[in-house]
């Protein structure tokens, strides 16, 4: 049992260091996914993974996903509409791109040691000319958020169609107009350039990918948010709903003098909130009536089982050693707190010496005075019950 406990104490304890804030990226005003104005996109963002010019995941590229400012996700719109009239969707390969990933590229120009993907996208190009010949820039027009790299995908049969070269592929065979394509290649390009053109995007000579709204919104800013997702909406406006009650019901109790400020919610596994509580110690006479600990019981009555699997618990502060204990116990995975263990401290609650007496071995008798003393006959008891062979949990 002794050491079941202090597995259980180490657990307790890298789950509290663990637990950090989760910060929810928000994608800023003016910009949208191109995936939600355009459903039929399709999206291989190369910068995501490895398989572009650098040979690793770009800096910046948090998610695979395609960000534009609004105003060129609704051109792109047009052009898209255009083109599936025509029998094609478009695949785009890049639009927003932060200035970070752009940083990356100008540091991995330098060096010149690293030609890991020069035989699949520069094959012709010295690396040292790099910047001379404009293929790598201290700035992109990416970053001003109305830049779209992209091709077009065959909606009859799913697949690609040819252009003669690969996404950023660096060589004269990438730019519009050169010779070294066949007169079908040509022809599939010019499709992607006349519905771009005309819903108001400027070609790129170079590069026959790409493409820059001409009347952007942003001509002269440049960005450097990440591309990301935002969390699923639904549970975000769960978790609001779970702030509000907790508050709500904290406020009540701590006005009628029944506890401190500290309230929590369980949100079931499918999602919604199950059941809140508040920190009701004054009112119940209960050292233990902690908010979390109100709440694990509350929900525990309603379903009807110790068991709070895939549940997740709201408490509006950081949850006390005892109260993340309880948390463990009840199969609860997830916490999600509001104010910090120093906001707490600030109006007067310390947890902090119980995660230092637990963090140095259980031995400050201060705290705590921890003896041994009847273990036979408590051994005596453990045996009858490992006899009748019930659950445990
Ligand atoms: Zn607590």
């Amino acid at each position: 049992m002794r050491r079941k406990v202090s597995v259980w104490i180490l657990v307790l304890v890298l789950f509290a260091l663990s637990t950090a804030p989760v910060l929810a990226f928000v994608l800023p005003e003016g910009f949208a996914y191109v995936t939600d104005v355009i459903a039929t996109a399709e999206l291989e963002v190369r910068y995501y993974g490895d398989n572009n010019f650098i040979g690793r995941k770009i800096d910046g590229y948090e998610a695979p996903t395609a960000i534009l400012t609004e105003e060129a996700a609704a051109a792109l719109k047009i052009a898209a509409d255009l083109l599936e009239e025509q029998g094609y969707y478009i695949k785009v390969f890049d639009a927003y791109r932060p200035q970070q990933a752009v940083d990356h590229f100008v540091n991995w120009a330098k060096d010149l040691a690293d030609q890991q993907m020069k035989a699949l996208f520069y094959p012709d190009v010295d690396k040292s000319r790099l910047f001379e010949l404009g293929y790598i820039a201290e700035k992109s027009g990416h970053s001003r958020g109305s830049t779209v790299d992209l091709t077009l995908v065959e909606i009859a049969t799913g697949k690609e169609v040819d252009m003669g070269s690969g996404f950023d592929f660096f060589g004269t065979i990438s730019h519009h107009g050169t010779e070294l394509i066949t007169p079908e290649q040509e022809a599939n390009r010019n499709i992607l350039r006349d519905a771009m053109v005309a819903a108001g995007f400027a070609i790129y000579p170079e590069e026959w990918w790409h493409y820059t709204l001409k009347d952007e919104p942003y001509p002269d800013q440049y960005f450097d948010f990440p591309v990301d997702v935002e969390a699923d909406s639904g549970r975000m406006a769960v978790m609001d709903e779970a702030v509000i009650r907790a508050i709500e019901q904290a406020r009540k109790t701590m006005n009628e003098d029944l506890g401190g400020p500290f309230g929590a919610a369980v949100i079931d596994a499918d999602g919604t909130v199950l059941c809140v509580a508040s920190n009701t110690v004054l009112g119940d006479h209960d050292p233990t009536a902690h908010a979390e600990v109100n709440a694990i019981r509350l929900a525990g009555q309603i379903k009807g089982t110790y068991d709070l699997s895939g549940c997740t618990i709201y408490a509006t502060g950081y949850p006390c050693p005892m109260c993340l204990s309880a948390i463990i116990w009840a199969n609860i995975t997830e916490v999600v707190y509001g104010c910090r263990p120093e906001d707490a401290e600030e109006i007067g609650f310390r947890d902090d010496f119980i995660y230092r007496f637990i963090e140095d071995g259980r031995k400050d008798a201060g705290v705590l005075s921890i003896a041994e003393y009847g273990r036979d006959q408590c051994l005596e008891l453990f045996r009858e019950y490992s006899e009748l062979q019930k659950v445990i949990y």
